[in-house]
């Protein structure tokens, strides 16, 4: 009865203040936490969420009201093209392509081993649970599902979506399935066959919402739904363009999106901080399966936020000034830190691009408009709002000066004598003279530098051990800029944490 006790307090936690609503709909605490977690994921090939919204897909949309909606980008080239294989390896496996190491749709390299598939981590986890994968795409179930998976069922192409819809339905209704994963094609044909502009795309996507709607409909459909707690995940691979293809890293291709509905995702929600591995931490955390942080995993369950600092400027963010490439609509900047936090621009040159004229907080939509395929597509690790010092696209108008800019972080508790860990994600692409440095202050004191950048640095969170002096009670951090016309930094979610 403890972990039952604890799951109410959890859920309660992560509902919130702003849910009361959607917690008055769980009918009794007891009564939902005594139900069996089940999850559903859904996976719909080459679909673009703002075509979902355009097309008749009353289904879609009725998951949408009744969830939340997460509108998400992924990578492109050097780490991985805008493919199926890397897609839906990040997904199922909840890491990133620089991890499970999918290029392309060849699968050469993969590293399913050291990263398996989320229904393999249950099998380990939970043995006696049953799991269940079916595709349209042989690839997902012949080879980034293991023989660990208790079905895989790759459909015969002559069935196609059909096939695939039909098995998944007769195992949601008469089985006893806990975890399933479904992945249907079509709509990335048409894409391909038409473009995600079509007419015919449209159609695709009202095909495929009424077979969601029938995989809905058959879990719904159980004699023991009412004791089940059935957390539905719909996810895509990638995007589309407007003429159809992918592969490349304009921002269509680069779509994903989570929509979940169960769960203690509230009704008609929307969130910013979802990235494409999340499915399988999402999946995993639902059904109780614990995260060891020795899998290194990439994606982090829904159910357990962790906004930082920078995302609480999402509302205040807004257009291009002077970047021309970006899109007038597209709002995704600002230069005033969050509560706390602060900029020191006093050694900063003058002149430049707005945007860019020192540490800006931007969002990878806006940060990679600017100027696509120098790399920014690879800031993957950061989530929702980050910082960004980029003195390429700075320098792409007239300055004088170099680049100087200090980011200040307000002053984090700490307890002097004991060891803390300084950690953030970052993204650092070098080009001499540029440097990046991090430095701490303790109490007021003068800043000593902890961390020096002058050579790339992948996508990646950072741990910095500190040595905290004895009596000191604050600790101060500055991430310190300095270049001219040559590459970029960037930094999330910093904390300092003392075990
Ligand atoms: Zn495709």
């Amino acid at each position: 009865m403890s972990r039952t006790t604890s799951g109410i307090s959890r859920r309660a936690l992560l509902i919130g203040t702003a849910t009361a609503a959607a917690a008055l709909t769980v009918p009794t605490t007891a009564f939902a936490a005594a139900r069996t977690p089940k999850v559903l994921v859904i996976g719909l090939d080459g679909t673009l969420l703002g075509r979902v919204k355009d097309a008749d897909a009353p289904r879609l949309k009725a998951l949408m009201a009744a969830g939340l909606t997460a509108p998400s980008s992924i990578y492109a080239n050097p780490m991985a093209p805008t493919m199926s294989g890397p897609g839906w390896s990040t997904l199922i496996t909840g890491v990133w392509p620089d991890k499970h190491n999918v290029k392309d749709n060849n699968f050469t390299g993969h590293k399913f081993a050291q990263y398996p598939d989320f229904l393999t981590r249950i099998e380990t986890a939970k043995p006696a649970l049953t799991t269940y994968a079916v595709s349209s795409w042989a690839p997902i179930t012949d080879t980034v599902f293991s023989s660990k998976v208790d079905t895989r069922v790759s459909t015969p192409s002559a069935e196609y979506d059909t096939g695939t819809t039909s098995r998944a339905v007769a195992q949601l209704k008469s089985g006893n399935p806990d975890a399933v994963f479904v992945q249907l094609d079509n709509v990335d044909h048409a894409g391909h066959s038409y473009g995600a502009a079509s007419q015919q795309y449209l159609d695709a996507i009202h095909g495929v919402d009424g077979q969601v709607g029938q995989l809905v409909d058959a879990l719904k459909s159980r004699a023991t739904y009412g004791n089940e707690d059935w957390l539905i995940l719909v996810t895509a691979d990638h995007g589309h363009t407007d003429a159809g293809g992918h592969g490349g890293s304009t921002w269509p291709e680069r779509q994903t999106f989570m929509i979940a509905v169960g769960g203690t995702a509230a009704a008609g929600s929307t969130r910013h901080d979802v990235k494409m591995p999340d499915i399988a931490a999402t999946a995993l955390a639902h059904l109780g399966v614990a995260i060891d942080p020795a899998w290194s995993l990439d994606g982090r369950p829904i159910q357990q936020p962790t906004p930082d600092a920078f995302d609480s400027l999402r509302a205040q963010l807004t257009g291009p000034v002077d970047e021309t490439g970006i899109g007038a609509g597209v709002v995704g900047f600002t230069h005033t830190p969050p509560s706390g936090w602060s900029v020191d621009n006093s050694a900063m040159g003058t002149g430049g691009v707005t945007e860019w004229r020192g540490w800006a907080f931007t969002t990878d939509e806006f940060w990679t408009r600017a100027e696509r395929d120098q790399q920014r597509e690879c800031n993957v690790r950061a989530r929702n709002v980050f910082a960004v010092a980029d003195g390429d696209e700075w320098s792409d108008k007239t300055v004088s000066g170099t680049y100087d800019s200090t980011l200040v972080s307000p002053d984090f508790p700490v307890t002097g004598g004991r060891p803390a860990t300084l950690t953030y994600t970052t993204f650092y692409r070098q080009e001499s003279p540029q440097k990046g440095e991090v430095l701490v202050s303790y109490d007021g004191g003068t800043p000593v530098s902890v961390k020096t950048y002058t050579a790339d640095v992948p996508s990646r969170t950072e741990t910095v051990a500190l040595t905290v002096p004895t009596g000191v009670t604050r600790a101060k951090v500055r991430f310190r800029y300095t270049g001219g016309n040559n590459w970029f930094w960037t930094i999330d979610g910093v904390a300092i944490t003392q075990s």
